[in-house]
């Protein structure tokens, strides 16, 4: 049973992973929340406005008040004032609108940035024998054949595993789809590949799981697919994202 807390209404700036799963959590602990973004639905940037939409929808479904396409103007004790000029009451703020990669100690040392440390396939940096993996890390992504950084905890792990394996000399290309899981109430949502924007994609509901698997495709090819509570045809996708680009990968002990 969730801890009850003694606040009874939280206001949560941003409508993306971080701010909708604390609104989750609080949901859960029968608080009042209202999400204010600028978005003109939750996640829109990440995964498009059709998820966006269901996401919304089930948050909505749960008690939780948007106010989107709006942003906090004012903070005066217990009352935000948003642009739009409606007052929202709250015991306590939350700010989840984002992150930015701490890159002084990269660009003291010489390195090539570019919105982030930039790595060839090896993850090695404009300066040979150092190495940069995680957050920090922008790689030439050969799915999408750009250049991406991405914020996800897995992505963050393998990449410190190839990362290791090439300082040890073993020249291994970092070629893994990116991965993402995040769960509002009980369903779990998940993401492979990068983020929406990268790239330029159409994107659509699959027929075989109707409205929760959706594809991003360039060129008729899955660069990322979106799915919703389908654990099982996530993977599948992955799999067959990775096939794509290397079909005689041999595992090297
Ligand atoms: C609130 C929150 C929730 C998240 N939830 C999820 C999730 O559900 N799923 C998911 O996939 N991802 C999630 N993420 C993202 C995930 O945490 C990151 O992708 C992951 O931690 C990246 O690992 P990293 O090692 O690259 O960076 P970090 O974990 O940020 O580690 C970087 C380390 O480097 C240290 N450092 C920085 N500068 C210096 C310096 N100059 N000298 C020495 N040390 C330095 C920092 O102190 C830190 O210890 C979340 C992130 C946040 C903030």
């Amino acid at each position: 049973m969730p801890r009850q807390l003694q606040q009874k209404r939280v206001g949560v700036v941003g409508a993306s992973f971080i701010g909708l799963e604390v609104a989750a959590s609080l949901r859960a602990r029968g608080i009042l929340v209202d999400v204010v973004a600028p978005e003109s639905q939750p996640l829109e940037r990440v995964m498009g406005a059709e998820v966006g939409f269901f996401i919304r929808r089930l948050h909505e479904a749960h008690g939780v008040t948007f106010h989107l396409g709006d942003a906090v103007s004012r903070v005066n004790g217990r009352t935000v004032t948003l642009t739009s000029g409606t007052a929202v009451d709250t015991d306590f703020l939350v700010l989840g609108v984002g992150v930015r990669p701490s890159l002084t100690l990269a660009e003291q040392a010489g390195l090539a940035i570019d919105r982030g440390i930039e790595v060839n396939e090896y993850l090695e940096t404009s300066v040979a024998g150092i190495f940069a993996a995680g957050d920090a890390a922008r790689w030439p992504d050969p799915h999408t054949g750009e250049r991406i950084r991405v914020e996800h905890w897995v992505i963050a792990e393998r990449q410190g595993q190839v990362a290791a394996k090439n300082i040890l000399g073993r020249r291994e290309k970092f070629d893994a789809v990116p991965f993402f899981w995040s769960q509002h109430y009980d369903v779990a949502n998940q993401l492979r590949g990068p983020r929406r924007e990268v790239g330029g994609y159409r994107d659509r509901w699959e027929p075989r799981c109707a409205r929760l698997c959706r594809a991003y495709k360039k060129g008729g090819r899955a660069l990322a697919v979106v799915t919703i509570s389908r654990d099982l045809q996530s993977l599948q996708a992955e799999v067959a994202m990775e096939a794509e680009i290397r079909p005689q990968r041999q595992e090297v002990a």
